[in-house]
């Protein structure tokens, strides 16, 4: 699917949440699988050990515990599949599920540590959860501070409440915190160095667009004329050539006219130049619209020179069309300069079937001297050269 550019803020920062949401789902569903696998494990080697009766209190809170987190993460393997198919939609929700995940993972590791106490004063199923989180999620700064410091705090306050004799904890505080500590620095760093990534990422993709779009101005420059929009002389080199093979190729005619405005000098010096531009501009506009099927080109030659090109136009055709451009041209009614008549154009026109991909210059040469001939039988007329006598 093609996106848009994420140009404003809340675009760039939903392009982020659906690029570590994409991250999330990409790893999440095996960590589930690997948690329930543990707890799995830890159930049945709980129960084999106590010969399937669990005729203890602890080995039934225990289980009780694995089976809690067992059920949590089949739930969340579940969901994976779901929250993969409502991508970009489900972002938000992915996100905030994995956070819910890791808050709750820490919270039953505190829980477990807790209970531990009855046997002794570590907390190793704690610290290997905060560094597992660590390691596994990537979280922004504040979701980190909460998820992974609170359970901390807790931890410590709850500590002594569970230990059958009173201990020094110090050691323990002293590097829990510091765990948790560095657990928060590894997984924001980890958050922020994959934005930043990614905002880099962003960036070249939309300097990439820029270039394009760009490239597609020039082109569009390069082969277009600035006063009057129509293709420009580049054309010929371009495409031309291509059109006449197309022609040689397919027995088709290839139609050429040029048409001279009548008279325009004495218009630009009566007008003077800027109405000479207006004016150029217009009659270009009605030549275009006379074209009728995609084979069809106008371009502008010259100062005030137009060529026509029809692919599959014969000489019937080209003079139909020509002579519906001097009717276009004539009902606009621009004031001609010296003359009561309106504004109008010359028309040389000629046809054949091209033998090859350069015939298009003899064409020319041909149009060119119909257009003489028209200007010396008086203006505002098509001459079509029928190639009687060549
Ligand atoms: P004819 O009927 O024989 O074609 O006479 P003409 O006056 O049209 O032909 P001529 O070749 O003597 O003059 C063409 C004029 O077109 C001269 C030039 O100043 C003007 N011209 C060429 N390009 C432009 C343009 O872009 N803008 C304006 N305003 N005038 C232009
Ligand atoms: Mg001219
Ligand atoms: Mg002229």
């Amino acid at each position: 699917m093609k996106r848009p550019a994420p140009s404003t803020t809340a675009q760039k920062r939903q392009d982020l949440r659906e690029h570590m949401a994409q991250r999330v789902l990409r790893y999440l569903w095996w960590i589930l699988l690997l948690v329930a696998g543990i707890q799995l494990f830890n159930i049945l080697h709980a129960l084999v050990y106590t010969g399937w009766r669990l005729h203890t209190p602890a080995s039934r809170v225990y289980v009780l515990l694995y089976a809690c987190l067992l059920v949590v993460s089949l739930l969340g393997l579940a969901c994976v599949p779901f929250l993969k198919r409502s991508l970009p939609r489900s972002a938000g929700l992915t996100l905030w599920l994995q956070w819910i995940y890791c808050g709750f993972l820490l919270c039953w590791a505190v829980m477990v540590t807790l209970y531990d106490q009855r046997v002794g004063p570590g907390a190793e199923t704690y610290l290997t959860v905060l560094l597992t989180v660590a390691v596994l999620a990537e979280l922004p700064p504040v979701p980190a501070a909460v998820l992974l410091g609170v359970p901390q705090i807790a931890l410590m306050l709850a500590l002594p409440y569970y230990q059958p004799t009173k201990q020094d904890n110090f050691g323990l505080y002293l590097n829990s915190t510091v765990l948790a500590a560095v657990a928060i620095f590894i997984a924001c760093y980890r958050y922020l160095s994959q934005k930043r990534q990614h905002e880099g990422a962003q960036l070249i993709l939309e300097k990439n667009r820029e270039i394009a779009e760009k490239n597609r101005e020039l082109m569009y420059l390069v082969g277009h004329d600035s006063l009057t929009g129509l293709y420009n002389r580049r054309f010929l080199d371009l495409r031309l050539p291509a059109i006449c093979a197309d022609c040689a190729e397919h027995g088709k005619h290839l139609g050429m006219m040029m048409i001279d405005i009548d008279d325009f000098k004495l218009y630009n010096d009566q007008f003077g130049h800027q109405m000479g531009d207006a004016c150029l501009d217009q009659v270009s506009q009605a030549l275009l619209g006379c074209l009728q099927s995609e084979g069809e080109y106008i371009l502008r030659y010259g100062g005030e020179e137009f060529l026509y090109l029809g692919s599959g136009a014969d000489t019937a055709a080209v003079r139909r069309r020509g002579e519906e451009m001097c009717a276009a041209v004539r009902a606009l009614a621009l004031h001609a300069a010296g003359k009561p008549s309106p504004v109008t154009v010359s028309i040389g026109a000629c046809a054949a079937v091209p033998q090859d991909k350069s015939a298009w210059q003899t064409l020319i040469r041909r149009a060119d001297q119909a257009l003489y001939t028209a200007k010396h039988q008086g203006k505002d007329q098509v001459v079509c050269d029928t190639g009687e006598g060549r």
